[in-house]
């Protein structure tokens, strides 16, 4: 074990508050990790900021190490940065609700407005497709056939003025008994005026409830430009990330609520019309922090005692002392691995890592229970333990006299295991025996 190692360790082992250079240190990785994960620079600055500002001087959890306490608050922010909770279409309280789509060339207007369909259908309601894009002449024909994959009803003029589509397809809808009318509108590859225009115009005209702009999350920080474009011109509700399941950091998700002040609402997985699902907070900001090496800090505190644990354990395997109060000092370092477990599990690059060290949280919770339900001196011989005291133990524990059984059992084989390996005191031998467990 380096010498250097050695230290982070020693700080991770520490509690009490956090200090500026626990913070510090955890925040290098999380700064490195927003910018991979094409965050822009002003923004992680701003952000790095507030969270150390916010985190220095917090009490440490005792289920955490400081590292973890830090990547738990930076979590919370990011988590509130891209808004709290899992935002919906808003409704109109008169049927039908108009949904109008608005973006750029390309961003996926179309595609969404078929999967939003889709879904609403799914949801039990009817809703209407509207092709108010007329300048590109497959455009109504690409609605028709996305619209006919979700059996829903397209709404049709052909290359008439969009507004005037708009305002029939309003009518159609109130007529023909949709309790939602969903705009596809047309984009350009440039925000410019006559695009603006329009979409003012069939906003006048329709009173939607729901602005839904399409940013492709592919072009990054352009993503939050052109949102913030929008919301000048035309007013936008809420923010829909398309194509999430290209190669993208989607760290752009993170600036459109703070530029614009509009939640992201849904986001994009794919070309078929079931990729799609609600924006969820949480789950972006795994991604965000899975970026980088934010958890290695962790991960290694799983997988290290700190040097003097290890002695003082060796110690106590020598001298044959190793009783079931070390046991349940083992649990309880296992368990806050448990914990770990649940920030890391949220992450999509490190599932396999996870199942390696699977931890079976409940079966721990059970063996705790069972020692601390054990009198002193049966924790020190449980030897003693005869059929009367495993049924107290397990009447005390809430579990049964077999899982006793068994942990007494577990307990016998450890013993023998660390026999075997007295005398040869080094760690991997220490871990071998708590594998056996
Ligand atoms: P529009 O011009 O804004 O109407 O965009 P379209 O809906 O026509 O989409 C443009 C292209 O992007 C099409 O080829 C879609 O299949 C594709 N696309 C749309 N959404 C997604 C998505 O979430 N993921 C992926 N991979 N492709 C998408
Ligand atoms: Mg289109």
């Amino acid at each position: 074990l380096s010498e250097k190692l050695n230290n982070v360790f020693k700080k991770l082992k520490s509690r009490g508050k956090l200090t500026e250079s626990d913070v510090k240190e955890a925040m290098r990785e999380v700064r490195l990790a927003l910018l991979e994960a094409d965050v822009s620079y002003k923004v992680v600055k701003d952000f790095v900021k507030s969270v150390t500002e916010r985190a220095v001087g917090e009490e440490v959890l005792a289920s955490l190490t400081p590292a973890q306490q830090v990547i738990k608050i930076v979590n919370e922010e990011l988590v509130s940065l891209m808004g709290n909770s899992n935002a919906r279409i808003n409704m109109a309280s008169k049927p039908p609700t108009v949904i109008m789509m608005c973006g750029l060339q390309g961003s996926g207007k179309t595609t969404h407005a078929a999967k939003l369909a889709k879904l609403l259908k799914k949801e039990g309601h009817r809703p209407l497709l509207a092709a108010c894009d007329i300048y590109r002449p497959a455009a109504i024909n690409q609605l028709q056939v996305v619209g006919g994959k979700a059996d829903v009803k397209v709404f049709e003029m052909g290359q008439t003025d969009p507004v005037v589509i708009a305002k029939k397809a309003l009518s159609y809808a109130k007529d023909y008994g949709h309790d939602i009318l969903i705009i596809d509108t047309a984009g350009r590859l440039h925000i410019d005026e006559a695009l603006m225009d329009e979409l003012v115009n069939i906003k006048k005209e329709t009173q939607p409830d729901e602005i839904m702009l399409v940013v492709d999350a592919m072009t990054g920080q352009d993503a939050v430009n052109v949102a913030k474009a929008f919301d000048d011109a035309v007013g936008i509700t809420g923010v829909l990330m398309s194509k999430l399941d290209s190669d993208t950091r989607g760290g752009a998700a993170l600036s459109v609520l703070s530029v614009t002040g509009k939640p992201i609402k849904f986001v994009g997985m794919g070309e078929k019309l079931d990729d799609f699902e609600q924006f969820h907070p949480e789950r972006m900001a795994s991604r965000i922090l899975g970026m980088g090496d934010v958890l290695t800090l962790i991960e290694k505190a799983e997988n290290v005692m700190t040097q003097k644990d290890a002695e003082k354990l060796t110690k106590k395997f020598k001298e044959n002392k190793f009783d079931m109060d070390d046991l349940l000092d083992q649990m309880k370092q296992i368990k806050r691995m448990g914990s770990m477990k649940s920030i890391l599990s949220m992450l999509p690059g490190v599932g396999d890592k996870i199942k390696e060290a699977d931890i079976d949280e409940g079966q721990l919770g059970r063996i705790e229970a069972m020692i601390t339900s054990m009198t002193k001196e049966e924790r020190s011989k449980p030897s003693i333990i005869n059929p009367s005291r495993k049924k107290r133990i397990a009447n005390g524990s809430g579990t049964k006299v077999e899982d006793v059984n068994r942990l007494l059992k577990q307990f016998d084989q450890m013993q023998k295991v660390m026999k075997q390996f007295t005398g040869k005191n080094n760690k991997m031998s220490l871990r071998k025996a708590r594998k056996q467990l």
